[in-house]
């Protein structure tokens, strides 16, 4: 995929941004959209220290959201600096695999309300219990000696269902 106006206002890319590096990284990703720039040239651009970029550029590196490579801009005669880079698909990538994640983590909440029976005297602040636990307490919950009564988990059910084709339509 390579990097469109479009693709910028469509994708939330500086959502993410800004939850991987925090505010600064999205000017600092915003001075690197057209052109690859050394940590001089974007404190420049945006006016923030040389330290805080770099510990931002440092952060989205470990995702290869900006990488680096030897500058040919060659600004200093001795010391070639490094241009910095950013990649969009990058970005598009780490969204992907922690919408696996979310997806994985809700069918497995869904599995299990699914198969176990879950027994509940309602008071808040009391536990649950699965069927056996339930059984050997004789239905009655030993914080507040109510009976526990199968919890109908429908509701909760239906709200992860409802969650996860939201997860699976957006971006
Ligand atoms: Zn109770």
């Amino acid at each position: 995929m390579s990097l469109t106006l479009q693709h910028i206002e469509k994708y939330p890319f500086f959502d993410v941004i800004e939850q991987i590096a925090g505010e600064e990284a999205c000017e600092i990703v915003k001075s690197l959209l057209f052109e690859d720039k050394t940590i001089k040239e974007i404190a420049k651009d945006t006016g923030l220290k040389i330290n805080l970029i770099r510990k931002v550029l440092y952060k989205l590196n470990k995702y290869y959201i900006a990488t680096y490579e030897k500058s040919e801009k060659k600004i200093n005669p001795i010391f070639r600096e490094f241009t910095w880079r950013f990649n969009p698909q990058a970005v598009v990538k780490y969204v992907e695999k922690r919408k696996e994640v979310l997806i994985d983590n809700l069918k497995k909440n869904l599995n299990y309300l699914s198969q176990k029976q879950v027994f509940f005297c309602g008071n808040q602040g009391c536990s649950t219990y699965d069927f056996e636990k339930a059984f050997e307490l004789n239905f009655k919950c030993p914080n507040c000696n109510t009976a526990l009564k199968l919890l109908d988990s429908t509701t909760t059910i239906n709200k992860i269902k409802t969650f996860l084709s939201k997860v699976y339509t957006n971006y």
